[in-house]
């Protein structure tokens, strides 16, 4: 029986190059790849066509809503739980590992390429919360971490994998090359948690909501024009045709809508309860971003499940709302 390893791909080169030095040494290799609002499985399927690996796509949603909401080693530089992700990501990969019968996890971790997730202590972190230390191996850095259970047993030859560290990315663009690896996405990016702007929406979301926030307030994150009007109430109001399709579709979910009537403009989503002030403030902002020409007024529809209304009203100029955009 050949000894078999399950690798973290995210789709990244580093990911990538853990499973090509694994298979390198003759290696069974899968890939697994975990899925949530925050991230896909894009990256990691171009990756695994490119290697021919099998890939397994985990949704990861629940275990990283919980991170968001008490991430017990804390937050990298915005909304991202890195440590404890990473650990969660490798627990559940330690629970396949088991069920599949593989001999280990393996990850692209670099030795301090990042000075706070990926640091001797993180990585050891990770290990330790993961539950599984001895079977999980970092095969770009291994030369320079403890052995672990396949190195100590001879299933994986330590002297054949890496001792990389650090942020510098020459050792992994010689490999790329000698593993004949031609597209590989930027070490950046590809994680929404990490991104200021979103993460400004989804604190917002945290602030006000008991617990866990449900995954389908959080996939409406992804929609740019966001607001939280003076009375507590928001909305999210269209940028193109595209947009304002998905909030169309919203209706069915039994939110409730604002469009325009007399002239072309966007569609607005109402998430949660909202009073008539800041009502009248949302049609005035959908007003606000409609093509009125010279009209002075604007009619602005208000769906329900219940039935709708209208109302004319005076589009409040873009300085007034600007500051309640999220
Ligand atoms: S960048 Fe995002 S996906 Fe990656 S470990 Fe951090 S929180 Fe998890």
């Amino acid at each position: 029986m050949s000894t078999r390893g399950l690798s973290l791909l995210s789709g990244g080169l580093d990911s990538m190059l853990a499973i090509c030095l694994l298979r390198d040494q003759g290696v069974a290799m899968e890939g697994v790849v975990f899925v949530s609002p925050f991230f896909g499985a894009q990256g990691a399927r171009k990756a695994a066509a490119q290697l021919g690996v099998p890939l397994r796509e985990v949704d990861f949603t629940d275990d990283i809503l919980a991170l968001v909401r008490h991430p017990p080693h804390g937050f990298g530089g915005a909304l991202n739980p890195c440590i404890d992700c990473h650990a969660a990501m490798i627990r559940r990969a330690g629970e396949l590992m088991r069920a599949g019968g593989y001999d280990f996890v393996s990850t692209g971790e670099v030795l301090n390429q990042r000075p706070m997730s990926q640091n001797r202590r993180s990585l050891e972190t990770v290990a330790q919360t993961s539950g599984l230390p001895g079977r999980l191996l970092r095969p770009l850095s291994a030369q320079l971490l403890e052995p672990t259970e396949p190195e100590l047993d001879g299933r994986v030859d330590r002297a054949r994998l890496g001792a990389i560290q650090g942020r510098q990315r020459t050792e992994q663009l010689a490999l790329a090359k000698r593993f004949g690896l031609t597209e590989f996405p930027s070490p950046a990016g590809g994680c929404l948690l990490t991104e200021k702007g979103y993460c400004r929406k989804l604190r917002d979301l945290l602030d006000h909501t008991e617990g866990i926030p449900p995954a389908e307030d959080v996939a409406l994150l992804r929609f740019s024009r966001h607001f939280r009007l003076p009375g507590g109430g928001r909305i999210i109001v269209g940028r193109n045709r595209a947009d304002n399709q998905a909030l169309k579709a919203l209706a069915r979910q039994g939110r409730a809508l604002l469009h325009t009537v007399n002239v072309p403009g966007p569609t607005a989503a109402i998430l949660g309860p909202i009073g008539e002030e800041d009502l009248l403030r949302a049609a005035q902002i959908v007003a606000a971003y409609g093509d009125r020409g010279a009209l002075a007024q604007v009619v602005v529809r208000h769906v329900t499940p219940g039935g709708a209304r209208e109302f004319a009203v005076d589009p409040l100029p873009r300085e007034a709302f600007a500051p309640w955009m999220l």
